[in-house]
């Protein structure tokens, strides 16, 4: 059964990864996270990396430059290891320190992400339409964190495997499902050298940009491997 799946849904991908210095707490240079993810024979790796109110600081032209510098870095590094390299977010708003994944980003929406950081989710939500993007809320249960009305969220971030946060993922995936959040992911946030391959979504095509990995996660359409050996299906 288990060997059918792993058949079924051969691509491996990170969905939760940081590099330097698009996100200052990552020690990743984009080059070097994807030679790791390669030689652990990942297919993928989406960058997500921060887009907070500390960003603010830098200007939006600036903020969104940097963001797209360490994706166009990992892509030039991506081609010599044979590697995709998807671009993600984790976004912020000022009224709390959530986090928001989202997956199905290009640079223009990343210049609309940017101008909602002063605001809030309720009105993110309201005045962005994303037809073709999902968002979820990353490790909702970890310490100081809100959780954000269910009705706001595509899904939830269940399984954040940092290893060095408690994202209390039982308690995560248990409140997802009471809630019927339609997607559940899982991802290793890697931001250090050793965080690497802790969670992978396996897909049955190779996506060919954040789109299509919006549209995978809408449909429902695959699995999680955790911990390189063991299946998990949201
Ligand atoms: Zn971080
Ligand atoms: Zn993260």
């Amino acid at each position: 059964m288990t060997d059918q799946i792993l058949t079924n849904y051969p691509y491996r991908i990170e969905l939760h990864s940081h590099t330097n210095p698009g996100s200052g707490c990552s020690s990743l240079k984009p080059e070097e996270l994807v030679r790791l993810y390669a030689q652990k024979g990942y297919h993928g790796v989406v960058l997500t990396n921060h887009l907070e109110p500390d960003k603010l600081l830098f200007g939006k032209e600036e903020a969104v430059a940097m963001h797209i510098r360490d994706y166009v870095a990992a892509m030039d590094a991506a081609k010599r290891y044979n590697i995709a390299v998807y671009l993600g977010v984790e976004l912020r708003f000022k009224e709390n320190i959530n986090d928001y994944l989202i997956y199905g980003v290009d640079e223009a929406l990343l210049n609309v992400f940017y101008d909602y950081i002063p605001a809030d989710l309720a009105t993110f939500r309201k005045e962005v339409q994303l037809p073709n993007s999902v968002l979820l809320q990353a490790h909702p249960f970890r310490a100081n964190m809100v959780l954000a009305d269910p009705a706001l969220l595509d899904g939830m971030e269940c399984l954040n495997l940092h290893p060095r946060h408690n994202s209390a993922v039982g308690l995560a995936t248990q409140y997802a499902y009471e809630k019927n959040l339609k997607i559940k992911i899982a991802g290793g946030d890697c931001h250090d050298r050793g965080d690497e391959g802790t969670a992978a979504l396996r897909t049955k095509c190779l996506p060919k940009d954040s789109f299509e990995i919006a549209k995978i996660l809408k449909s429902g359409d695959y699995v999680f491997e955790i911990g390189g050996n063991s299946l998990w299906l949201p």
